[in-house]
């Protein structure tokens, strides 16, 4: 029997709001390109509402979901088994329906890291890396930073406390990867780092960059987890002090790929993905910032 034999198997993107999400495209470009049998949609739940949602859709039939702002940590905790990636992050952004129970996992920092190392072709090992924030989006991403051995990193937050303790919670991995982890208000961010990372939603509050231009030097890598317009002002403070500016529509198409793996055990090209991303975006087509 080929795919096209046989119904789609259904998943969706859960959350609230959900209605600028580019996940249904880009896994509607995964399906096409491998030829698995996908019907990918967009379901907003209430906000007091994720876990009736979830349960009625995965009563129907749906054989998993993509989960995002703000039910990350309700995913967490409705998942009966998690992935180690998803327990270090606290949080879960990927759901596959098993018949005997239901999986957990975070692609975020897959993506990211595949993102930097692959497609913007900077290897993190032994580099001085800013990880700005310490929500969910910083807790995804921290432990694949960890794995990819820079010489240190520094995680810096509005609420220096919330930073301090997801350091705390990533010591023992940093201390296995031979990683310097340090915490930091964000008036103390560490000068001239080789890569940037904006995990915090200050360019959805409008804001730009949270930092002092002094983190970055001639060549940084610095990166915005936001992508469409929202991203502009983070990446033209960038620009305007030497350093090489990056949205993050790249980690939502790596990470997209990560769950499409997850749920479908091939991993799709994702390089096609992502100039169709970026082409239509360019057109302005969507102000699009999460997954
Ligand atoms: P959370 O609400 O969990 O955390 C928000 C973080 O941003 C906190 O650390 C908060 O600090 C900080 N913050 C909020 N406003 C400001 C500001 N004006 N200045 C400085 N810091 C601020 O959000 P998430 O972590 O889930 O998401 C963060 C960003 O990452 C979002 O923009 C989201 O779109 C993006 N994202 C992108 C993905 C992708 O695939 N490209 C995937 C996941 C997220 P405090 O602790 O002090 O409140």
């Amino acid at each position: 029997m080929t795919s096209h034999d046989r119904p789609a198997d259904r998943y969706a993107v859960v959350g609230h709001p959900v209605e600028h999400s580019r996940s249904p495209r880009i896994h509607a470009l995964f399906a096409a390109q491998t030829g698995e049998a996908l019907d990918y949609g967009r379901l907003l739940a209430p906000l007091d509402g994720f876990e009736s949602t979830v349960r009625a859709f995965a009563a129907g039939g749906a054989r998993g979901c993509n989960v995002t702002v703000p039910f990350k940590f309700e995913a967490f905790q409705l998942a009966e088994r998690r992935t180690p990636r998803a327990e270090l992050a606290g949080a879960v952004n990927t759901l596959r329906f098993d018949a005997d129970g239901w999986w957990g996992d975070n692609t975020d920092g897959a993506g990211l890291v595949r993102d930097l190392e692959h497609n913007a072709a900077r290897p993190l090992a032994g580099l001085q890396l800013l990880l700005i924030g310490a929500g969910g989006a910083a807790a995804g991403v921290l432990g694949a930073l960890i794995a990819a051995r820079p010489a240190r990193i520094t995680v810096v937050n509005r609420s220096p406390d919330k930073a301090s303790a997801l350091v705390d919670s990533h010591a023992e991995l940093g201390r296995a990867h031979g990683v310097t982890l340090a915490s930091a208000a964000l008036a103390d961010a560490p000068a001239a780092q080789d890569v940037v990372i904006n995990a915090s939603s200050s360019s959805l509050a409008g804001s730009g960059a949270p930092v002092d231009a002094r983190v970055l030097k001639p060549g940084t890598l610095a990166v915005d987890l936001m992508y469409g317009p929202a991203a502009q002002g983070f990446l033209d403070w960038a620009r305007a002090h030497g350093a090489q500016g990056r949205d993050g529509l790249g980690m939502l198409v790596e990470q997209a790929a990560e769950a499409f793996c997850f749920w479908r055990g091939r991993r799709p090209d994702t390089a096609p993905a992502l100039a169709a991303l970026r082409a239509e975006l360019s057109g302005g087509a969507n102000h699009g910032s999460k997954a």
